[in-house]
């Protein structure tokens, strides 16, 4: 309806400006050189604008044609845009869905269309890398690296694969790079924490571990590497305060106290270490000293305590019992630790002992010392150092578990882990035919 209203308001005009035109009164003469031109008013001023309008026509024309050689250029530019934005929307669908020559092909046809840009580069890239390219990934990653808007991006794909290679030097190198080029990154913080972690640069480790790492087990691992003694006392210092209930930072700190003359506060330091979470380690370090006998029985007193009831101080007190030969306090001990519920292969050794040493060659001591035996064969296992995250049992304790290399994860454990289900099935699947 508006439209039908414009056009008749524009055929009004015309038709207002037609008549007027045709209402003009008078000729019009014209000489130019010979020639000469009369005509009506109406009829030159219609020639005027005619003219007008043909030489605006030429004028544009003539402009187009000038124009025309950048005018394709652009609509091939548009052309070849929009088809890399297609093939950069496919290669992103065939990352997703893992169809690596797709990825690549698409990734290529979007270089070749929008050139050398962050992201074609960065796609270009992941596509090699999925595909097994690796020659491809660091080509790519390399020629990110090399520009100045997304160095960064290059340098984290450089440093991956360096990582993924368990190349650590290259890798720590590439790391300070891409620090420099994007400091504080809290991604590569986390990376440079791992790769000190990886190259046993403990205290590289500790000093950029962020709130929620055992800091403890750094410390730890850093003290005993550390050369300079007074830096090697404030590494285990601050790796016991920060976990008192780990073991080996105890024994870290009171060993480097003990070394520096300062006996009796190693041993408050063991003794609160053993009130929290008591370890055979520890009562070998604070029994140390002690001679055997009347001696080393209060010692290991003096040690439990403050936690006497805890299974490693009962079998702490009655073993120095046994060795002092009074086998009614070992036994008492002992016995205690039983009807606690404790039912490990080391405490049923231990009351074998007691059975020999108490029944000597007599027929009731040696039944009495087959039937502990006996119990020891089925008791079970005695407590060791086992990772929380794999559940491996070590020999030893670690800073980083040595089968699937997270920090801090080795804690003291009783207590056996349950069969995987995959080894559950596996003898069974065996038997089938
Ligand atoms: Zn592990």
């Amino acid at each position: 309806m508006r439209r039908v209203l414009l056009v008749l308001v524009v055929a009004g005009l015309v038709l207002a400006f037609a008549w007027a035109l045709a209402g003009l009164p008078g000729r019009v003469t014209a000489d130019i050189g010979s020639i000469s031109f009369e005509a009506a008013t109406p009829v030159a001023a219609l020639g005027l604008l005619l003219a007008f309008v043909l030489l605006y026509a030429v004028f544009r024309l003539l402009g187009a044609a000038i124009r025309l050689p950048r005018t394709l250029r652009n609509r091939q530019a548009v052309r070849r845009r929009r088809a890399g934005d297609i093939a950069v929307t496919r290669t992103l669908l065939a990352l997703a869905a893992g169809e690596k020559g797709d990825a690549r092909r698409e990734a290529g046809r979007a270089r070749r269309m929008l050139g050398d840009t962050p992201q074609t580069l960065l796609l270009a890239a992941e596509a090699g890398r999925i595909a097994g390219r690796d020659d491809e990934a660091t080509a790519s990653f390399r020629a990110l690296a090399s520009r100045d808007d997304a160095a960064f991006l290059g340098l984290r794909g450089l440093l991956r694969q360096a990582v993924e290679r368990g190349d650590w030097t290259e890798a720590a190198a590439l790391a300070r790079q891409a620090e420099a080029v994007q400091p504080g990154a809290a991604w590569l913080r986390r990376e440079r924490a791992r790769l000190a972690v990886r190259a046993g640069n403990w205290s590289d480790a500790l000093a950029l571990a962020d709130a929620d790492a055992p800091k403890a087990a750094l410390a730890t691992a850093a003290a005993e590497v550390e050369t300079d003694p007074a830096r090697a006392l404030r590494l285990a210092k601050q790796a016991w305060q920060d976990d008192p209930s780990l073991a080996p930072a105890a024994l870290a700190y009171a060993t480097r106290l003990r070394a520096d003359g300062r006996d009796s506060r190693a041993q408050a330091a063991i003794r609160h270490s053993w009130s929290i979470a008591p370890h055979p380690d520890l009562a070998v370090f604070s029994m140390a000293p002690a001679e055997v006998g009347l001696s080393a029985m209060q010692a290991a007193q003096r040690l439990t305590e403050a936690n006497p009831e805890h299974v490693e101080s009962r079998l702490l007190l009655s073993r120095t019992a046994l060795a002092a030969g009074l086998t009614g306090e070992a036994r008492r001990h002992a016995e205690a630790a039983r009807l606690a519920g404790v039912n490990q292969r080391r405490l049923w050794l231990l009351l074998a002992e007691i059975e020999e040493a108490e029944g000597g060659d007599t027929e009731a001591g040696r039944l009495a010392q087959r039937d502990a035996l006996r119990h020891a064969a089925t008791a079970d296992p005695d407590p060791q150092w086992r990772c929380n995250a794999c559940h491996t049992a070590h020999g030893s304790w670690h800073p980083t578990c040595p089968d699937c290399f997270t920090v801090g994860s080795l804690r003291w454990n009783t207590q056996p882990t349950a069969p995987s289900v995959v080894q559950q099935i596996q003898p069974t699947a065996t038997l089938l035919p």
